[in-house]
């Protein structure tokens, strides 16, 4: 353990002096010191000065199965001792990606028997671009090809993911979006609702996607992209009435649907994959971070039969494809990771006790002088702080007008505390590992 040979300063000093962190200040962060995590065990963290740290964001994300999971450790320990690389490229393959791959299409929504493996999530949405504009080619439209998402999406850091992502401070660096890449306004009911009934906002915000085909010409849209419930952007949860409609609208202009379950799949929310949770069918899933409880880097997208039989019956080569599609390490590990969310039954977990439990304790903070709004969805929860003195009007309360710095105070105060949340703006969002306790949700709270 190398954590213990040096000290805090020296490991601060030696980032500070050769690590670019992403989507970070630099400077800032030079001058500040970044914390130290050193290790960890079930939801806590371990820093370099031996403070224990309640981690409610599971990393990011992804730590599932929570840390220290043996099964994990062994399958990936005997795999990078029998076989640590072979590739997936020219006709070969190795046991533990086909193993997952026959895994994942157990697990997967009917109708799903077939992925396609990517490193990341990112490279999982850059893989979506270039199968839906495939699809299409192949049926003899390639004009359609404008693929649609939503302002204030994530869906990951390479070129497509950011294009398809509608993250503003990310599309002002580097000349984004690509062409061929729109977005229409997101499902924020607090934001954009007005005095809709969150039902009502949910069908209004699903007519915006119909107004954007329209706009652009159905015989030219390819997809649509979204996430179940917008993790970064601020664990944004749709009214339930949201993606059926969604849903009708996509079926009527023969659109495909992507659903991007990078954050939602492997339980997140009390259901194998997010569009089970609101009932929707997509064409394409996007899937990473919980696939492995990011123990190790993998992701992919899950082919939905229709665009399956296109590009296996008359696609011929699909020349697209990454050095670690498959890989045999990152593979065991999900397959291991996969048998133990089963084992553990930590779907049936979220769904039935602790994200009950977990609704229930952020309904009694909805009364908090400083809180305007709570949602949850399965383990994943936002408090969206505000004020409700009235100046500014409207029933629900309203913004701070500093709201990035009360965010930021309220994460600075929760890490200093032994707790880890994130702050997107004022809404402070957690999405624990799935093996949380109510004993544990107690704490956090
Ligand atoms: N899609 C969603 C919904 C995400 O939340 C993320 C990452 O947070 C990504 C895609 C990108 O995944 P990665 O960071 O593994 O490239």
């Amino acid at each position: 353990n190398t954590s213990t040979t040096r000290s805090t300063q020296q490991w601060q000093a030696a980032d500070a002096a050769h690590f670019l962190h992403p989507f970070t200040d630099f400077q800032a962060l030079a001058k500040k010191g970044s914390r130290i995590i050193t290790q960890a065990e079930n939801i806590y963290l371990t820093d370099s000065d031996g403070h224990r740290i309640l981690d409610a964001m599971s990393g990011l994300w992804c730590v599932n199965v929570g840390y220290g999971q043996q099964a994990l450790i062994d399958a990936a320990t005997r795999q990078l001792g029998q076989l640590p690389f072979y590739n997936a490229f020219f006709q070969t393959a190795t046991p533990p990606a086909i193993e997952l791959a026959e895994l994942l299409a157990e697990v997967s929504p009917p109708g799903f028997s077939r992925v396609f493996f990517s490193g990341s999530g990112s490279e999982g949405n850059d893989t979506i671009v270039r199968m839906v504009r495939r699809y299409w080619d192949v049926l003899g439209q390639p004009q359609r090809s404008v693929i649609l998402s939503r302002k204030n999406a994530y869906h990951g850091s390479t070129m497509a993911g950011a294009s398809l992502g509608g993250m503003s401070g990310m599309h002002a660096q580097g000349g984004l979006p690509i062409p061929g890449i729109q977005h229409i306004e997101q499902p924020y009911w607090f934001e954009n609702g007005g005095d809709m009934s969150r039902e009502e906002f949910g069908r209004v915000a699903a007519s915006w996607l119909e107004q954007k085909i329209l706009a652009v010409g159905p015989e030219k849209v390819a997809a649509f992209i979204g996430e179940p419930v917008q993790g970064a952007g601020g664990v944004i949860v749709p009214p339930d009435s949201y993606w059926p409609e969604i849903q009708r609208i996509c079926d009527k202009y023969g659109v495909l649907l992507v659903s991007d379950e990078v954050i939602c799949g492997f339980g997140r929310t009390g259901h194998w994959f997010g569009c089970q949770r609101f009932g929707f069918k997509p064409d394409l899933i996007t899937f990473a971070k919980g696939v492995t409880s990011g123990y190790i880097p993998l992701g992919g997208v899950l082919v939905g039969d229709r665009v399956a039989k296109v590009l296996i019956e008359q696609g011929g080569e699909f020349e697209h494809g990454y050095t670690y599609s498959g890989h045999p390490v990152a593979c065991a590990v999900a397959v291991a990771n996969i048998r133990l969310i089963q084992q553990l039954g930590l779907v049936q977990q979220v769904h039935d006790d602790t994200g009950p439990y977990l609704a229930e304790l952020y309904k009694q903070l909805a009364d908090h002088p400083l809180v305007v709004e709570t949602q949850t969805c399965g383990l994943m929860a936002a408090l969206q702080l505000g004020r409700r003195d009235g100046k500014g009007g409207g029933t629900r309360g309203q913004r701070f007008d500093e709201s990035w710095s009360v965010g930021m105070v309220c994460r600075g105060h929760c890490f200093a505390n032994g707790l880890i949340m994130r702050a997107v703006g004022d809404r402070m969002i957690i999405a624990p590992p799935l093996v949380i306790t109510r004993a544990q949700i107690d704490e956090m709270a």
